[in-house]
């Protein structure tokens, strides 16, 4: 096991049998007109709930929603993944209105096994973004096991991540915490050669810390995405109106010589799809070379890019992908992004692991996520983890 889970028990090594659990997960959803548009947090979170549910434990449900300024925004409302949550479930959610409340004190003596708790949006109370102790001493009135299994928000000293942790004795995370943290520390702690990691979305700034977290690891880079241009740009390439991040130009040229130096490779796209205008009806093109003509925006990595990522990475063991390749939501734009992932999905004995954010939506896009080992379910938490930092919801296990 990865030395970063050392010490720490996970659901199934604590008894749950008529405990009252308060199980933290990260049930944050896009909602679309009142319903659930996409469910993959909420089935990601299953098992645990499943499994407490099966040991005869009085669960209460947490997460937060998006980014509510107050109770007032009703939007946020976890009310819609209640709903979902009990089709998913067959078993009755009851919605907290006041996620502060002690509503869950006198719920529990009455609560039958058909029955969960599910708070309403954490960050409905000012105190869960502030790490505050007295809010989390309010949850733990009423909870005697707390597990976290809310990958996708470890990354943030949270009341509900960080002080209810460390007022609870007994506590566990769940299934999809482990599984994270095991996928994620395998491709830092044991990668296999040759090890590709892909990255591409729209600024290099986001991706300096990966990037030097990596470079002693990897095999080599391949860039796509916004990114691409910056670095061309350090190569003298023109680069018409595409994005490029002008005070991370000189990184970029370095970072080139530095991985060249240590005999590993750095793939930079050599043809582009372009357009004047993100709009969907603008003409667009494919460039014959690296070169992008003025006024034209680099907006996909082009046809000869595609082949070339595609031969350079066949006999790839390890693959770590973060960041689309150019703007997919856009599908005149999308072409690089979903043909690199079925070049992925086609590897034969290789860890694919992708980071989150919106390479996973991205995937989820083409069809083939079951084709990769791991799609994590957090972007900036796997981000952090993979840059070497510690999350909090972590490290409060190790105190
Ligand atoms: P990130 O959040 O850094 O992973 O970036 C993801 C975003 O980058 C997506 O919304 C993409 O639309 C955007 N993106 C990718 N390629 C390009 C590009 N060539 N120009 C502008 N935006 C891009």
């Amino acid at each position: 096991m990865t030395r970063f889970l050392d010490g720490i028990p996970r659901i199934d090594q604590v008894d749950l049998k008529n405990k009252r659990v308060f199980m933290r997960l990260d049930l944050n959803c896009p909602i679309k007109d009142g319903k659930v548009a996409d469910d993959t947090r909420i089935k990601a979170a299953l098992p645990s709930i499943k499994y407490a549910i099966e040991q005869g434990a009085k669960l209460v449900l947490a997460s937060h929603l998006g980014r509510p300024e107050s109770a007032a925004d009703k939007q946020y409302s976890l009310e819609p993944v209640a709903e979902r949550l009990n089709e998913l479930l067959g078993t009755e959610v009851l919605l907290m209105e006041d996620p502060a409340s002690d509503g869950p004190k006198n719920l529990h003596i009455g609560l039958n096994q058909n029955q969960i708790i599910l708070l309403e949006n954490l960050r409905f109370h000012k105190g869960e973004k502030k790490n505050d102790v007295e809010l989390a001493h309010q949850w733990a009135s009423y909870t005697d096991v707390y597990i976290n299994d809310a990958f996708g928000a470890s990354h943030r000293a949270h009341a509900s991540i960080v002080a209810l942790a460390e007022s609870v004795e007994t506590k566990a995370l769940g299934f999809l915490m482990f599984n994270e943290v095991e996928k994620l520390s395998q491709i830092l702690e044991t990668p296999e050669s040759p090890y590709w990691a892909i990255l591409g979305g729209s600024k290099v700034s986001d991706k300096i810390q990966l990037i030097e977290n990596l470079i002693d690891r990897v095999d080599g880079f391949v860039i796509g995405g916004a990114m691409a241009y910056t670095f061309l740009k350090a190569q003298g390439i023109e680069v018409g109106a595409s994005l490029v991040e002008g005070d991370k130009v000189k990184f970029a040229g370095e970072l080139i010589s530095r991985v060249e130096a240590r005999d590993k490779k750095i793939l930079l796209p050599i043809d582009h799809v372009v357009a004047q205008s993100l709009d969907e009806s603008a003409p667009c093109k494919s460039t014959e070379s690296s070169a992008i003509p003025p006024e034209w925006m680099g907006l996909d990595i082009g046809p000869k890019t595609q082949m070339l990522y595609r031969e350079e990475l066949k006999n790839a063991k390890t693959i770590l992908w973060n960041g689309p390749m150019g703007v997919f939501e856009n599908p005149n734009f999308a072409k690089g992004t979903m043909s690199l992932a079925s070049s992925f999905a086609e590897l034969q004995d290789a860890f694919t692991l992708i980071g989150g954010g919106d390479s996973a939506a991205a995937v989820n896009q083409s069809g083939l996520s079951d084709r990769f080992s791991h799609i994590s379910t957090g972007g900036g938490a796997s981000l952090e983890f993979l840059q070497g930092n510690e999350l909090p919801g972590i490290s409060v296990f190790k105190k």
